[in-house]
């Protein structure tokens, strides 16, 4: 009875998509959630009248037209039969950013983002139109890599030429090359707390996929909240006859004779000859499997990759109009361009920019009428603090601090507040110190170095934002189909959508 083709460990996105994606295959699939629900990073949570997200906001990949094959989240909805049931409500424009004397909009679509842009720095626009260009040409020119097996370099350096030119280089670098002004060098890098890296040190690749998914693709919120997309993705594994097991902690992956045979959940064995780890890869590798099961040189590959930081997140339910107040869905405060400046404060444990979102802009079903939901999000890193829970009021205190120089009178209309450290990161995900994005997207540790979905280990795989591609709710919905395509031996994403839709 407990014998299964595949066994995903772990709900998050990554392992939902892929579950989803082999359950629709037909196989007979058992996914193992430690926590309550599914989601990851993904979950919601109710505190009185308040539906919260616990972590994500925003993401791409939801819209029926793709750009260059991409919207794999709807394609996989879609496949499903659950698309309709959720609503993916459009984020334009998708961000708002503040820096002392200068504000914007980021618009949706190329030639909004460079128009609105260029005129704050009408000298830069042939350069940032150039630089957007080929930000657009490099996620094309994934999508074609991911339906080529490119071996050999000149024939990638051919037909990928911008992967291949770019893929050691950060985004400062490219930047350098296109804009004169730092400033908007700076602006233009505005987003980059979503990969938890400054652009001195951010993959430019990783990071012009990401900014044309929310530019080209669109961004959208999940109406009802996050949670309502894990759980739909739930529903759909389980009409497709898959089983989705909450409160299972997985124990140990059991290797017999090389080959993954299954799990312990407690006391209790579950076969199959394919295990998919959604959990953190550490976890996976030294607990659940034991590092002797793989080789030396992976090991040390695992000992010496670099994880990405946490963040303190600040939920708050406030009866201020922050319709009149001008607000928007989602938005960051800088007090300084420099972000190298922003991100040294950050990794020495300091709070002095914030990103601030507003999901009751969107979706005001998701607080009584008359009051916002605000959730405050800045970047830590776990090691900065011995005791999470003596420094979480002071990290809250501070975070409302910066929120109440930008919305005045918030101390006074504050209706609930709660506040999520990086250690009740690590508490509801087992995440690594309750890193928010796996291996970090640096140059090094992207494709293709990056981990790859399958392992050395026979029956092992890996799906989630610690193997390829990377972090995000598009990377590690990807990731789950890159797992899925190895376990069914698919080679091109396009075969598997035109076997599952
Ligand atoms: C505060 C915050 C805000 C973010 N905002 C955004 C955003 O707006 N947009 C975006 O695209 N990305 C965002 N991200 C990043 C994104 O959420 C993550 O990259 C992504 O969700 C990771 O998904 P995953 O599939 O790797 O799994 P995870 O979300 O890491 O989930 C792993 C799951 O595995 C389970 N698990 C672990 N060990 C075991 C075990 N032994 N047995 C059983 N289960 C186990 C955990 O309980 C968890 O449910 C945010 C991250 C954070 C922290």
């Amino acid at each position: 009875m407990n014998t299964y083709d595949i066994i995903i460990v772990g709900s998050g996105i990554g392992g939902l998509t892929c579950a989803a994606l082999l359950a629709k295959a037909g196989k007979s699939v058992l996914v193992l959630e430690a926590h309550d629900r599914p989601g990851g990073y993904a979950h919601g949570f109710k505190r009185k009248k308040y539906q919260f997200d616990g972590g994500v906001h925003l993401v791409s990949g939801c819209g029926p037209t793709g750009y260059q094959g991409g919207q794999v989240i709807y394609k996989l909805l879609q496949a499903l039969g659950v698309g309709d049931e959720l609503e993916f409500i459009n984020a334009d424009p998708f961000s708002h950013v503040y820096y002392p004397g200068f504000a914007s909009a980021l618009p949706q679509s190329v030639a909004a983002f460079v128009n609105t842009l260029a005129k704050h720095y009408p000298l830069q626009r042939q350069g940032l139109a150039n630089l957007v260009r080929l930000c657009l040409q490099v996620t094309e020119e994934i999508a074609l890599a991911s339906e080529m097996a490119l071996t050999d370099y000149d024939t990638a350096s051919r037909l990928v030429p911008a992967l291949c030119q770019y893929r050691k280089s950060t985004l400062a670098e490219v930047m350098a090359e296109y804009i004169d002004d730092p400033q908007l060098c700076s602006v233009f890098a505005s987003n980059w707390p979503y990969l938890g890296l400054p652009p001195s040190k951010l993959s430019f690749i990783y990071w012009a996929a990401m900014l044309m998914g929310y530019m080209a693709d669109g961004s959208y919120y999940c109406k009802g909240g996050f949670q309502n997309f894990a759980d739909a993705l739930v529903k759909g594994i389980r009409q497709h006859g898959g089983t989705v097991r909450l409160r299972s902690p997985v124990g140990k992956i059991i290797i017999e004779d090389k080959q993954v045979a299954g799990v312990m959940v407690n006391d209790t064995r579950f076969d199959a000859p394919v295990v998919v780890a959604n959990a953190d890869m550490r976890q996976t590798v030294f607990d659940l499997v034991g590092e002797r099961h793989f080789p030396e040189r992976y090991v040390q590959k695992i000992n010496k990759m670099q994880h990405s930081v946490s963040i303190f997140v600040v939920y708050i339910a406030t009866d201020l109009d922050l319709v009149q107040l001008n607000m928007a869905h989602e938005s960051f405060y800088y007090r300084d361009f420099d972000h190298d400046r922003n991100f040294a404060q950050t990794l020495n444990g300091k709070v002095d920019w914030i990103g601030i979102t507003v999901p009751t802009l969107l979706d005001p079903g998701l607080a009584p009428a008359g009051e916002h939901l605000l959730v405050l999000t800045a970047l830590l890193p776990y090691s900065v603090k011995d005791s999470w829970q003596e420094a979480k009021q002071g990290y809250m205190d501070s975070i409302v601090d910066i929120a109440a120089d930008y919305i005045p009178n918030l101390k006074q209309h504050i209706n609930f507040i709660e506040g999520g450290s990086p250690a009740t990161l690590h508490r509801y995900t087992q995440n690594y110190q309750g890193a928010a994005y796996g291996w970090d997207v640096i140059p090094c540790q992207i494709d293709p170095v990056r981990i790859r979905n399958a392992s050395p280990v026979a029956g092992l795989y890996f799906a989630g934002h610690w193997c390829s591609p990377g972090s995000g709710i598009y990377g590690v919905s990807i990731s789950g189909m890159q797992a899925a395509q190895h376990i069914l031996g698919i080679k091109r994403p396009s075969e598997l959508w035109q076997a599952l839709l």
